[in-house]
Formats: C-alpha cells, structure tokens, sequence
C-alpha cells in the first residue's frame, strides 16, 4: 500500500470479486461481450474476441463490415460474427441489452465512423472498453468523449494514445488519476509498469509484466481480457486490475518468444493456478 488509495497490484485486491463459473450457471449467465471490428486491421479485434472467451465471457460477437465479414467469420469459431456497416446497423445489435460490455477500438482506424460508433454505445450505458483508434479518434476533441462518459467505462491509452487525450503533468500516477477524474472512466496507463486509476481516486500499480509484452496485438488482448470480466458481472475498476493482472502473468509464464496470441492460450494454465 502506497497511500490510503493507493494498492500495488495483486489477487488480494479483486479476488472476491472475480466471476469463476458457478454450478448452475449457463452460458447467458457470463455475459455477452461485442467487439467492434475494423475493415483492414482485422487482427487486432480477432484478439480482443478471442480473449473475452477465453476469459470466460459467455458469448462473444464481432461486428464486422461486409468487406471484411468473411474474413472474421473465417477466422474465428467459437466467436459469432454479424455485419455491422453503420451506426445505425450497431445500434441494433446494442438493442438486445443482453451484449453488455462492448470493446471499441482495435483495429478500428482514426475516423468519424469510430466516433460514431463509440458514442452510440455510450448512449446506450452500455460498459465499454476504449482502446487504440477509439481512444486517437477523439484527439481534437476529447471534451466530446468526456461528456458522453456516463456508464462503466474504461480507457486503455498506451502513453502515445494517452497524450492525445489528456494534457496533465506529474508522474504516471499523478497523470492516471488525473485523467480518471477528467473523463469520469476507469484509465489504464499502460506501459512496463500499468497504472489502472479510478475517478473515485481509487489505484493499483501493476508490477509483474515482462518487457516481451511489448510486440503488436498484446493491448487488445489485454482489451478483450477487460471486457469479458465486465460482461461477467465484475466492477469497472476490479476488471481492470484483474485482467492487467492476468496479462503479465500470463506473459511471464510464457516467457521469451511471445507473441500477442499466446496470451489467451495460456490464459487457462495462470486462471487454474489462481483458483
Ligand atoms: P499496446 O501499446 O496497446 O500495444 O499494449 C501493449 C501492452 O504491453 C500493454 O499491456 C503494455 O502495458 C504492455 N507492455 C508494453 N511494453 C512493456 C514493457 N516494456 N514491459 C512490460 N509490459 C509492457
Ligand atoms: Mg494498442
């Protein structure tokens, strides 16, 4: 403990917050995670989806364009794939309240079509991760963004995607929390120590990540690790400390040569030592 508020990151924290499967559960029980997925850069939302199963979200949909549907629907096998062209076509998919935690950003390309799509969840109260091109997207107006921050929301800025968004000093701490309070969503500052900041002044330092974390596609996983805690029921804040959590222990356990998909795949053997 650093201060009243302030925790290094470890199990103790979010463990009784964390939704292991329960006897009579079933699959609609362990919610319904969307991911948005972009046109081009299509592996980067294949990863946040393939993450959120991993992570135990019930059922995972992504979103795709018509240009690239094949492509996911290929791809992926225990994930669903719908066609998703505008906002309105999200907006319909939102309408069945029970996809309760949506992941925007990977792969989604700095656009007026990424904005659309982040507010019109957001108009929904819908839980939401907001990562990469979700978060650069809003560059020349980040006060937009902030003012439709009304449900759980978090944001996951590497310190690039950050400075787009927020322009506060002080060290990361100072910075994360700052940012939190500024946009009224759960931050994740990451980077080779992650900070996971609340608005309520609430933090963890996240201290067991390797540096081979840093290689392409690990953030969305890390993404998709967030949101598929949400969708099961746990808090903003606890999901984020958790999934960080798990992200570096998975990577450590990996070891030398890891790549960003080997992180949902060894994701079981961290979550069986943890229970
Ligand atoms: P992104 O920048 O979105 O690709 O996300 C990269 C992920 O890897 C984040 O979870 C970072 O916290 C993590 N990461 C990047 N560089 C390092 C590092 N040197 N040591 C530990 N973790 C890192
Ligand atoms: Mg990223």
């Amino acid at each position: 403990q650093i201060d009243p508020a302030v925790f290094e990151n470890s199990p103790v924290l979010w463990m009784n917050a964390y939704p292991w499967p329960h006897i009579d559960g079933h699959k609609y029980q362990r919610g319904h995670v969307l991911v948005v997925g972009g046109a081009t850069m299509t592996g980067a939302a294949r990863l946040s989806a393939l993450a959120s199963a991993r992570i135990g979200a019930g059922l995972v949909t992504v979103a795709a364009p018509d240009s690239s549907w094949a492509i996911y629907a290929a791809a992926l096998t225990s994930i669903m794939v719908q066609r998703v062209n505008d906002v309105s076509m999200l907006d319909h998919l939102l309408s069945d309240d029970r996809k309760n935690a949506v992941v925007v950003g990977p792969g989604a390309g700095v656009s007026h079509s990424t904005r659309e799509y982040v507010l019109a969840v957001l108009a929904r109260k819908r839980a939401v991760v907001l990562d990469a091109d979700a978060i650069s997207a809003f560059a020349a107006d980040p006060q937009s963004l902030f003012n439709a921050i009304a449900g759980p929301c978090v944001l996951t800025p590497h310190e690039g995607e950050f400075g787009r968004l927020f322009n506060v000093n002080g060290d990361k701490l100072e910075r994360a929390l700052m940012a939190a309070r500024r946009s009224g969503a759960v931050l994740v500052l990451k980077g080779a120590d992650t900070i996971v900041a609340a608005p309520d002044g609430r933090a963890v330092i996240n201290t067991n990540a390797p540096p081979d974390l840093a290689t392409g596609g690990t953030g969305d996983v890390l993404a998709g690790f967030i949101a598929g805690l949400v969708a099961q029921g746990m808090p903003a804040f606890d999901a984020a400390a958790a999934a960080v959590w798990l992200h570096g222990e998975a990577a450590a356990l990996f070891g030398p040569g890891l790549i960003s998909e080997d992180l949902p795949q060894i994701l079981p053997r961290v979550l069986r030592r943890l229970k």
